[in-house]
């Protein structure tokens, strides 16, 4: 049986609560002889703060740079308003992300069939929608330089930021997007603003030699992104993988969201170099949501976007698709059944409470796995 290790960082509000069912599912792997994940645990966030005054300690980074995969719940709440900015939740993410150097974002947006209704779209435009946005993370106009404002004198002012790629930062998150589409539908469309931006141009052109040198048997396609934005609110389903930069996969990832229902739902991972040792990519699974302090304590919380977000890494970072899509299946099973949390209600569903959902998604995984 493999053996690897997991960081488990579950951090402020829910993010303990939906941690709890990942570590129920770990039970269930390591007790059915699937697979034996060594976890440890650490502080991140405002819980960190409180008993280290920062937000992410140095030994936690030490350990997240050696685990195979760091498992991140949510940080954040206004109990920690009045942090120093230095020490605020957030940073021990931001810390995490920069010094994994994760610069690949993937957001897949899954509608699962019993949930079509809660979609701002069609039934039948959502109904069963499987895409990946994967959204380039740690380069473009939020990082560029000059980054400026700046006093013109007259009453006026100048404001400058600055997109900039080059030329390998295009080719290793192309190279990701083609590797997802590969397990996936095997296509990849890639988007970004050539009619009117330089780094569009080498945006295209550079997806274009990494598809032409390694990748011909995926199909590529190109969409400026204004146009991308438009269809995936058109007719989602063409799509399997598309790729694209900071600035417009910050967007396209948060519209794709939205199609399919609720904050509770949405999973994420984020990608980085192959590490030289481990021949594996650092990597962090984390869900979209924050760690909604108005529910924090009530049992409420949705663990579904948590619980899939470990499903990524059974995909990604373990290679473990068939269990992937047996998690992916029990969760749409446990749906199907009228199962609910309070986020996700709908008519004549039944409504249970965080444990609940994760004992009714596990209890699935036993039967298809069986
Ligand atoms: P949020 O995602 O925490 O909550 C937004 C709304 O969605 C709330 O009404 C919440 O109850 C609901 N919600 C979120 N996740 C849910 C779940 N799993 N099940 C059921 N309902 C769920 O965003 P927010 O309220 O803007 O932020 C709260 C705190 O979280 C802030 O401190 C913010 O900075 C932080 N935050 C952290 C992350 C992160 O850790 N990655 C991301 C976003 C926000």
């Amino acid at each position: 049986m493999a053996t690897y290790k997991l960081l488990l960082l579950p951090g402020d509000g829910i993010g303990p609560e939906v941690m709890a069912e990942v570590k129920r599912l770990l039970g269930f792997y390591a007790g059915s002889g699937i697979a034996d994940f060594e976890t440890e645990e650490g502080l991140v966030g405002g819980a960190c703060y409180d008993a280290h005054k920062v937000s992410i300690t140095d030994e936690t980074m030490a350990k997240a740079h050696a685990a195979d995969a760091v498992i991140f719940g949510a940080v954040g709440g206004p109990k920690w308003d009045k942090v120093p900015y230095e020490a605020r939740p957030e940073a021990g993410l931001l810390r995490l992300r920069k010094d994994l150097g994760l610069f690949a974002n993937i957001r897949p947006a899954i509608c699962y069939p019993a949930l079509a209704e809660s979609s701002s779209l069609k039934r039948e435009a959502v109904e069963g929608l499987d895409i990946v946005i994967l959204r380039e993370l740690t380069g473009g106009v939020y990082f560029g330089e000059p980054k400026t404002i700046t006093d013109l004198g007259n009453g006026q002012k100048r404001a400058v930021d600055t997109q900039v790629y080059d030329t390998y930062e295009i080719e290793r998150i192309a190279r990701i997007g083609f590797e997802l589409a590969r397990k996936r539908r095997n296509k990849v469309t890639s988007m970004e603003k050539r009619n009117v931006m330089k780094t569009g141009v080498l945006w295209h052109d550079v997806v274009d030699d990494v598809h032409a040198r390694e990748y011909k048997d995926v199909q590529l396609e190109h969409m400026l992104a204004d146009s991308g934005g438009m269809q995936l609110v058109r007719w989602p389903k063409q799509f399997d993988v598309i790729v694209t930069d900071n600035l417009f996969g910050d967007m396209l990832s948060d519209i794709a969201a939205m199609l399919t229902g609720s904050l509770g739902m949405l999973p994420s991972a984020s990608l980085g170099e192959i590490d030289a040792k481990t021949k594996r990519r650092k990597a962090m699974y984390e869900p979209v949501h924050g760690s909604a302090p108005d529910i924090a304590g009530k049992g409420m919380a949705n663990p579904i976007a948590m619980l899939a977000s470990f499903g990524m890494a059974l995909r990604y970072s373990f290679n473990m698709g068939k269990e992937a899509d047996q998690l992916d299946a029990a969760i749409a099973a446990t749906l199907a059944k009228g199962l609910r949390t309070a986020d996700i209600k709908s008519d004549g569903a039944r409504i249970v409470s965080t444990a609940e959902m994760g004992e009714a998604i596990v209890g699935e995984l036993q039967k298809l796995a069986a």
